[in-house]
């Protein structure tokens, strides 16, 4: 993919990790996780470990390795629970303040929070808690998500509270939260993103996390997905679960598998590179096109393009090179850094390409400025044609759960039609996977959100609500 360069997709990671031993050090552990979950947000990283009911938080602005690069600070975190965060930040919303988890102290002691998600009624909760006295030092939701868990929890337990909470946000949440003696996850009703829940060698404790490879990156065994609408509370009685209170069909963000997750995940039962392979070989199926290479955009194309390859017996190849050791400065989400940093991060291999008749696999198209880029840069590299395969369908509608699309008007596939659409990107051909291709990519279940696709939203979207990439919400 494209990533971070002309999509302005993303979301944030969470990790919550709790050790039997009260004496371990439960910050080390999300400190690994952490990197193991950042591809799902660089502007900020941060954890907050539990001593005994007293909560020290460590964040910042940048890259784990950045914000940990002193490992003084890490050792400052004390305790067998902590839970962990790393942020992405859309527009106007890199204010260290917003970085995670938030930490508070509330009627019943320390608490602190990790999000990721979009509330789509974030604005109506904030009003309701500021006209009760709340104040706000940040514009996210998941100050106003912990400040609602807090109000209702100020006398009673935490799980109430919690619960309380959900029967009034409408949107996608995944959250982990410490206070006490506990980690708790939580997932929202629909399981828009995903949380999983995993056990640590030696029965030495549990992890919660955005995503499998978290588990695996601390050699911790997957047990199972958290449910949607289920509340997970682990502490010196175990795992306990509450069940949904409300039962609503699950919709999982397909983009999670068409981009976002790390394709060595298994999200809600499904490995992501089995996802993405299929979605190559349905592509390829759909596509008679002569070429003499397929290759990938690096790097979420790359299970596509495999699978393309497999499927229509056109060998697979590497085309370009990305540069893995650029820093957080060239991700920017500005559309004219996301430009300036195609040229430097992704390089072609001239002596692959040359001549050759190449079908360029990407995940997705959102704006298209950075795929076009790439076409002129692999014909300037000497390629005879490049056909662009697209391995999902085009993006038409705004998301409002906290993956980050522009709005609607900004658009590639609103604003064009798929042959003005090739004409822009200066392609030979243009083909996106079809809707029932990424239907049968989906095991023909009906168990996901796929509205940026087809408008079909899982729950009333108001139509004040504005879309994530402008409401900065903890992600
Ligand atoms: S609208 Fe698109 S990006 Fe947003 S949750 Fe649904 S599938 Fe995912």
């Amino acid at each position: 993919m494209l990533e971070k360069l002309d999509k302005l997709h993303e979301e944030c990671g969470v990790i919550g990790v709790y050790l039997n031993d009260v004496n371990a050090n439960a910050a080390n552990y999300v400190y690994y996780g952490l990197y193991a979950l950042q591809h799902r947000g660089q502007e900020s990283a941060g954890i907050a470990a539990n001593y005994n009911g007293v909560i020290t938080p460590r964040k910042s602005p940048g890259l784990v390795s950045e914000v940990f690069r002193d490992h003084n600070e890490l050792a400052k975190l004390q305790g067998n629970i902590a839970i962990g965060h790393v942020r992405y930040s859309t527009m106007g919303g890199s204010d260290p303040r917003s970085a995670q988890p938030l930490a508070a102290n509330y009627k019943q002691g320390d608490i602190a929070l990790a999000h990721n998600g979009n509330l789509v009624n974030g604005e109506s909760i904030k009003e309701m808690l500021t006209d009760s006295g709340v104040i706000f030092q940040t514009t996210s939701d998941s100050e106003a998500i912990l400040n609602l868990i807090c109000q209702n929890s100020s006398s009673r337990a935490i799980e109430q509270g919690i619960r309380t909470a959900m029967d009034l946000m409408k949107g996608a949440y995944v959250l982990v939260i410490t206070t006490q003696d506990k980690l708790i996850g939580v997932r929202d009703p629909y399981g828009l993103h995903p949380l999983c829940l995993g056990k640590l060698a030696d029965e030495s404790g549990y992890v919660l996390a955005s995503e499998s490879c978290a588990l695996d990156a601390l050699d911790a065994e997957f047990i199972r997905d958290v449910q949607p609408g289920e509340i997970i509370i682990i502490d010196n009685n175990g795992v306990k679960t509450l069940e949904p209170s409300l039962w609503r069909s699950k919709n999982l963000c397909v983009f999670e598998l068409v981009y976002f997750a790390r394709p060595d995940s298994i999200v809600d039962g499904v490995s992501v590179y089995d996802f993405r392979r299929q979605c190559g070989a349905l592509l390829a199926q759909q596509n008679k096109i002569q070429a003499d290479l397929v290759m990938a955009a690096p790097d979420s194309g790359i299970p596509a393009a495999i699978g393309y390859a497999e499927a229509s017996g056109i060998p697979y190849g590497e085309g370009l090179i990305k540069n893995k050791y650029i820093g957080r400065t060239f991700i920017q989400p500005t559309q004219e850094m996301r430009e300036d940093a195609v040229r430097i991060k992704l390089s072609p291999i001239r002596h692959n390409i040359a001549g050759k008749r190449l079908i360029l696999i990407d995940d997705s198209i959102v704006r298209g400025t950075t795929c076009r880029r790439i076409v002129r840069m692999l014909k300037n590299a000497g390629a005879s044609e490049v056909h662009v395969c697209i391995a999902s369908p085009a993006v038409k509608y705004s998301c409002y759960f906290g993956i980050d699309t522009p709005y609607r008007e900004s658009l590639i596939a609103v604003q064009k039609s798929e042959s003005e659409i090739c004409e822009y990107l200066e392609a030979d051909s243009l083909t996106y996977l079809s809707p029932e291709n990424l239907f049968k990519a989906c095991e023909c279940k009906d168990l996901y959100c796929k509205a940026c696709f087809n408008g079909n939203y899982p729950m009333e979207v108001p139509v004040t609500a504005k879309p994530s990439s402008f409401t900065k919400e903890g992600r």
